[in-house]
């Protein structure tokens, strides 16, 4: 593994245009009547008006547009992290998190805002409980501490003892485990969850129950077991789906059936084995779950769970308002780049919000209407993450409303016939070799100064060669100095 360094440069080389975000309203496109908005494709309507600077028309509101569907069981804008990067991402392939880098972690989610940190068992060893204590005396503004523990009275009497705010009890309850693992069955199960839970709860804290591998258990044990613990005050019961196996139907069809059977909360606990960690949890929520445990960069058994940041990007999209509210979103950004770094990975190029091109338009199309207005091709904000939006120009799919933006950028003072003849060239160029930033600006200060020097006109082809031969000779007839893999660091 590569030790983790902040990278925000485009791996072919090519450069981009930063958009200022803050002077970009971020409005949803226009809807046309009777339609979303969508073409069968997926993508956005392009029919924009040329004219990129004119007022963007009134538009429906962001419930509105994506026509969600909800019903009185959603709960997509009422919900709660339970961040598990310090227990579930503890068991990362990767991770060995010393105390220092244990607060550190701790303290920052704090400051993003969520609700509760799950730290691994005090049972686990000795420096896990020395470690559990010391963050319980951290003192965390805003969040809440558990502790996730085995359903044996001898990991809760240690749990209670560190001070924390809460425990996570745990049993696996499908066949698999109950003949392979523990060798207990639902009898003992259901007595000794009582046991655990009266004794937790006699102390004043939080507790929860959860099944262990629930996608694969018997459902009329898992009702069973849930209704009991429901009945005798358990604060929140807990569906895992340990191994990754379910899929968001499935999901959405036992919570809602839970949700039916007992009135305290229900938490969620998702892997990605096949992908679907993210939109399980969303489900899970729309059929009335309360809470999702989450992991910064999805760190966890094998690969992992729910990513913190996947979950915020999916849940802006439902309800940016609640999402801001609550998140210093911002942060995000910092937290993953601090675990990152702890276990030795890189955030990855297609990283939700944070990866490095999340924001970057390439596409000539694309480009044209990102400039008119982001939301065409964002369902995002950048700003609200502290993030910008880049537009890549030196490339063969380049568009000169993506050069002109360039061009004002520069403040040149060029027509638009000449905006797209400059552009013809950077395309020709850039069908040989992208171009570096450096290269189209040069590109168009030549160009620019040879339009008012009279020394070329539009259309001159050859002219414009020969003055780039001049004013460029390094490039020694090559269309860019640099290798095509060069890195640019740009500026977020
Ligand atoms: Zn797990």
């Amino acid at each position: 593994m590569c030790p983790h360094v902040p990278d925000q440069s485009n791996p072919n080389g090519e450069e981009m245009v930063p958009i200022n975000t803050s002077s970009q309203p971020h409005i949803p496109p226009p809807v046309p009547a009777g339609t979303n908005g969508t073409q069968p494709n997926g993508h956005q309507s392009n029919g924009v008006d040329t004219n990129h600077h004119s007022a963007p028309p009134k538009v429906k509101s962001h419930k509105d547009m994506y026509g969600r569907a909800s019903d009185f069981l959603s709960n997509t804008s009422n919900w709660k992290i339970i961040e598990s990067t310090l227990r579930e991402g503890e068991q990362f392939a990767n991770a060995f998190f010393t105390l220092e880098t244990k607060i550190k972690i701790a303290q920052m989610l704090d400051e993003f805002g969520v609700e509760y940190i799950e730290l691994t068992s005090p049972a686990a060893s000795p420096e896990s409980r020395a470690h559990c204590e010391a963050i319980c005396k951290l003192g965390l503004k805003r969040t809440k501490i558990l502790t996730h523990i085995r359903c044996h009275m001898d990991d809760a009497r240690l749990a209670v003892e560190t001070g924390v705010d809460g425990v996570d009890v745990v049993i696996g309850t499908s066949s698999f485990l109950r003949d392979h693992s523990h060798g207990k069955d639902m009898t003992w199960i259901t007595k000794t969850a009582i046991e655990v839970i009266e004794f937790v709860k006699s102390k004043g804290i939080e507790i929860r129950f959860s099944s262990e591998d629930s996608f694969r258990s018997e459902l009329v044990d898992l009702l069973s077991i849930y209704r009991t613990v429901d009945k005798i005050g358990v604060n929140r019961v807990g569906v895992a789906d340990t191994v990754g196996c379910a899929d968001s139907r499935q999901v959405y069809d036992l919570v809602r059936t839970l949700r039916g059977v007992v009135s305290c909360d229900i938490e969620t606990h998702f892997h990605n084995d096949t992908g679907c960690a993210i939109a399980n949890a969303y489900a899970a929520l729309e059929a009335g779950a309360t809470h999702v445990d989450t992991s910064v960069l999805g760190i966890g058994e094998r690969n992992g769970i729910t990513p913190l940041g996947g979950l915020i990007a999916r849940m802006m999209v439902a309800d940016p308002e609640y999402v801001k509210s609550k998140y210093n979103l911002p942060m995000l950004r910092e937290i993953e780049n601090l675990v990152a770094e702890a276990v030795e990975i890189s955030v990855p190029f297609n990283n939700y919000i944070t990866g490095f091109c999340a924001f970057t338009h390439k596409a000539g199309i694309h480009a044209k209407a990102i400039l008119a207005n982001p939301s065409t091709y964002e369902i995002l904000n950048p700003a609200d993450f502290g993030m910008t939006r880049y537009v890549s120009i030196g490339h063969r799919l380049t568009g000169w409303n993506a050069v002109k933006s360039r061009v004002e950028q520069l403040n040149l003072n060029m027509t638009d016939e000449q905006i797209k003849d400059a552009t013809a060239k950077i395309k020709e160029l850039a069908d040989v070799r992208t171009q570096s930033m450096e290269d189209v600006d040069m590109i168009l200060r030549i160009y620019h100064t040879g339009i008012h020097s009279g020394d070329l006109k539009v259309g001159q082809s050859a002219v414009l060669d020969k003055l780039l031969q001049k004013h460029m000779p390094s490039r020694e007839g090559s269309p860019t100095r640099d290798s095509p893999n060069k890195k640019v660091k740009v500026d977020v």
